[in-house]
């Protein structure tokens, strides 16, 4: 949309560059004085003259045109014309003259008026807004009617839930808590991974009091013309002001609310005009005006702490990954709007699917449901979900993907590389399935899942070395089997997610040793800055140097690892690639005979093709 109105913008200023140069060129005789006039009158070099008042427009025998003034009355002027027979005109009649000065100078306002009608014809159409809304809120008010979500329809967020009610009791009786003087709080910051489920905690907070609400996304403040952040912002809240008790939602408030002064780019000055004019807002607004402000963010540490002071976002609540009872009653709420065989067991899928989001649940049962409809189903059965959920976890299956011979073998050492170390190594997630048909990016997958909820939040030094030395696994097995000339590059999502691992371990887990329990480096992975007096400075070289010297050791020291698991046993290495060329997917049962060396069982209905 931006592109659009720039695009018209632009279109405007060339239409009326254009007819300037036009009018510039209609009149564009230059001007000349009036010696060098009457020495050409002399010369014999004029053919025509158009005399207007005290203006004379020249037309020489060359065909060239001059302009030039007569500066006082002349009486000898006319005689010279006449006896050089130069041609004598008057003035061109003043309607033609009138109609064309004026045309020109109306055509291109017109013009534009008319390109600017349509191309916001078109953005309007595009966003289904109506035309010129610079400035205009944004904010899409959904009234209380049309809410009709309530704290029903939302689970495994039973703590956030509890939070909440006490904003749904004022919003239902704000006069209540002003008699007895009660303060609530004017903003809550909701924090969470995305799809937990914030956007509809705040809808059904709204939905449960019945009041309207307001939404925007941070990100759609950040426009590329500067004050128009900050007049969306005062627009919202003047609506909002008028229909208290309300809500107010921003969502992605890390667009605009980052700490102010950090960042560079074009569009800063906008961000920190914007989030200025929510702050003067909030402070504006009296506790008990009626106006709730919830803003949902997942980066709440690069927030700038004034968003964070007493009287704005002072309230949090944290929505998070729900864990097995709450996927549960997850999957049990989306279930409800499709219909599902008897042999689905909720809580059966719920264990299976650590880690995943509400949003992921909702697209599960999505998934599941479209599958069954593709196959003629009357109703959702286990296979369709499982399906689905290998699909949401590792992609779809491109089986349409041709491997040759050999990278059929070399992507089954690859992944047996995996599995063997990630078996090998203490405290490792256990092992679900490994498979060589291709899916989404990757040729073969390995795929272990935790067991539990609390190994998704917190791990430990232990296990996250045991994942870097699985992550080599698979590029050391390659190496192993065909000499380090010949490995190839399906590795480099490996290594990018274990060097990502040990840089994290050193520089904001704090387990080198020689670093310390220091913050080096934020999620962005920009260096943190170190504070020196009342100054930020960067870390030194020298640090930067031991980190990088320190991640290196952790990788160097677990890539040994995961070789030395490889080299004892190879044998089983070898058995898992046949294993895996035969059957293409083998699973838990088969990887447990496969590592105790044991004849590989077919897997369930193999014998049935
Ligand atoms: P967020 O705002 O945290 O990114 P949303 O509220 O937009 O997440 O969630 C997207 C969708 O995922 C919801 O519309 C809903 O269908 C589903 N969902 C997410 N969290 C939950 C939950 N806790 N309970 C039920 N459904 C959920
Ligand atoms: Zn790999």
């Amino acid at each position: 949309m931006v592109k659009n109105l720039i695009c018209c913008f632009f279109v405007s200023i060339i239409s009326i560059l254009l007819f300037h140069h036009l009018n510039i060129y209609s009149i564009n005789n230059s001007r000349v004085n009036y010696s060098t006039f009457l020495s050409d009158v002399n010369n014999d070099n004029i053919i025509k003259i158009q005399i207007n008042d005290k203006k004379v427009e020249v037309t020489k025998k060359d065909m060239t045109k001059y302009i030039t003034y007569i500066p006082f009355h002349d009486p000898q002027l006319l005689h010279s014309l006449l006896e050089k027979n130069v041609i004598i005109a008057g003035p061109v009649p003043q309607a033609s003259n009138f109609l064309i000065s004026t045309l020109s100078s109306i055509f291109p306002g017109f013009l534009s008026t008319i390109m600017w009608f349509f191309l916001t014809k078109i953005i309007s159409n595009s966003n289904g807004q109506g035309a010129l809304f610079f400035g205009k809120s944004k904010a899409k008010m959904l009234s209380n009617s049309k809410i009709n979500i309530t704290f029903s329809d939302i689970a495994g967020c039973k703590e956030a839930k509890e939070d909440v009610s006490e904003i749904v009791e004022y919003l239902k009786e704000p006069g209540r808590f002003q008699k007895l003087g009660g303060k609530i709080p004017k903003g809550i910051l909701m924090v969470g991974p995305p799809g937990t489920g914030k956007t509809l905690l705040a809808k059904a907070i709204a939905g449960e009091a019945n009041v309207p609400f307001f939404t925007i996304s941070g990100s759609d403040f950040v426009e590329m013309f500067v004050g128009v952040g900050a007049s969306r912002v005062r627009d919202m809240f003047e609506n909002a002001r008028r229909y208290a008790p309300c809500i107010i939602f921003i969502d992605e408030i890390d667009a605009v609310g980052k700490q102010r002064g950090t960042s560079v780019g074009n569009n800063h000055d906008e961000r920190e005009q914007t989030l200025n004019q929510i702050l003067v807002e909030m402070d504006g607004f009296k506790v008990n005006t009626g106006i709730i402000l919830i803003a949902a963010t997942n980066r709440p540490d690069v927030l700038d702490p004034a968003l964070l002071r007493p009287g704005r976002f002072d309230r949090q609540v944290v929505v998070s990954l729900p864990d097995l009872l709450g996927r549960e009653e997850i999957l049990k709420i989306h279930m409800r709007k499709v219909s599902v065989a008897n042999d689905v067991i909720p809580i059966v899928i719920a264990r299976s699917t650590p880690g995943f989001s509400g949003a992921d649940l909702a697209n599960l049962v999505n998934e599941s449901a479209l599958l069954a409809a593709r196959c003629h189903k009357i109703a959702i059965t286990m296979l369709e979900f499982e399906i689905s959920k290998d699909k949401i976890i590792m992609g779809s299956e491109r089986r349409s993907i041709v491997m040759t011979e050999h990278q059929k073998e070399s992507t089954a050492y690859h992944e047996s590389g995996h599995a063997i170390v990630g078996r090998l190594v203490p405290s490792h997630d256990p092992l679900h399935k490994v498979t060589i048909i291709p899916r989404g990016q990757a040729l073969g997958i390995t795929l272990f899942l935790p067991t539990n909820d609390i190994d998704v939040l917190v791990t430990h030094r232990q296990k996250l070395e045991g994942q870097i030395a699985t992550l080599y696994g698979g590029r050391l097995a390659e190496e192993i089997i065909y000499g380090s000339d010949k490995v190839s590059t399906g590795a480099s999502n490996d290594i990018r997610i274990a060097t990502d691992l040990a840089r994290k371990m050193v520089t904001q887990w704090g387990f080198s040793d020689k670093l310390g329990p220091i913050l080096y480096m934020n999620e962005d992975k920009e260096f943190f800055l170190e504070k020196s007096g009342s100054q930020l400075k960067r870390f030194s070289d020298k640090t930067i140097q031991i980190i990088d010297e320190e991640v290196k050791s952790i990788i160097e020291i677990n890539c040994q690892r995961a070789k030395k698991i490889l080299n004892e046993n190879i044998d089983i290495l070898h058995a898992m690639k046949d294993a895996l060329i035969k059957y293409e997917t083998i699973n838990l049962l088969q990887i447990d005979d496969l590592m105790s060396r044991k004849t590989v069982r077919e897997p369930e209905g193999w014998n049935l093709r």
